[in-house]
């Protein structure tokens, strides 16, 4: 099972490229630290937070980021929680609402998408709570580059020997 995340107010980003890559966080930016520790705890997840006093229990696993830069802070998610970025799934899940999206067909979506867009693509995600529509062609290289991007800083090449 990949690790799921809670996200506190101020890496609202973070989990916007977490969850492009696939993985599942909670993000509310109104919740309060403890809030964030109680949701970690309900579902099993690993609290971020930027607060190095964050409160700190024994049975949630916090992780403090220490970069105020995204992909400082994904390879240091990367490094330092169980993600296996080679399991990374790019589009399969809103980057905004966090909700698992299904398969969607052109034809489904052509009045959601530019007309550019729906001429050169052909398979779609949608996401079924919010509506948005992602395709390969524009989301996807952009996922990909960061996903590479994150895997050369995390190390992920020493950890291995
Ligand atoms: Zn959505």
């Amino acid at each position: 099972m990949p690790p799921r995340f809670v996200a506190d107010s101020m890496l609202g980003r973070l989990a916007k490229w977490l969850r492009a890559f696939g993985f599942d966080v909670f993000y509310d930016p109104f919740l309060s630290d403890h809030e964030v520790i109680a949701r970690a705890r309900e579902r099993g997840a690993i609290a971020l937070t930027r607060d190095t006093r964050f409160p700190d229990p024994a049975d949630v696993r916090v992780l403090v980021i220490g970069s105020n830069h995204v992909s400082e802070q994904l390879a240091q998610v990367a490094r330092e929680a169980p993600v296996d970025l080679d399991a990374a799934r790019p589009l399969t899940r809103c980057t905004v609402c966090n909700e698992t999206l299904a398969p969607a067909t052109r034809d489904e979506v052509w009045d959601r998408v530019p007309p550019f867009v729906y001429l050169t693509n052909e398979a779609y995600a949608r996401c079924p709570r919010c509506e948005r529509v992602y395709w390969e062609g524009t989301h996807g290289p952009r996922i990909r580059k960061q996903l590479a991007r994150v895997a050369s800083s995390s190390g992920t090449e020493e950890s291995k020997e």
